[in-house]
């Protein structure tokens, strides 16, 4: 198995939100405005940062190692060395069961 051209993916993604939020904005408020905005959605597990289909099976980029406590003091849980991306965030996006 080769390792996944995440860059790839990661743009493909991208690339596809980025159009599905713009096509979105411009019925709703116009052209200039469309070009103007900016926009924060993860999809799935995924972040800006890192490109993750676990939700469908697929391959994720993420790379869980190391531990932090959560602020509340009640615990803590492993998170991505990569985006920072907590691996309780993580599950609750990519497991539906
Ligand atoms: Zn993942
Ligand atoms: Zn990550």
């Amino acid at each position: 198995m080769t390792t996944p051209d995440f860059a790839k993916l990661r743009a493909e993604r991208d690339a596809a939100i980025e159009k599905m939020v713009k096509e979105a904005a411009r019925q709703l408020w116009g052209d200039e405005a469309a070009d103007g905005i900016s926009y924060h959605v993860n999809h799935g597990g995924g972040t800006w940062v890192c490109y993750c289909a676990c939700a469908d099976g697929g391959p994720c980029e993420h790379e869980f190692s190391g531990w932090r406590d959560f602020e509340d003091g009640l615990g803590g849980e492993t998170f991505c060395q990569r985006c920072g991306m907590g691996a309780m965030s993580h599950s609750m996006h990519t497991c539906w069961e």
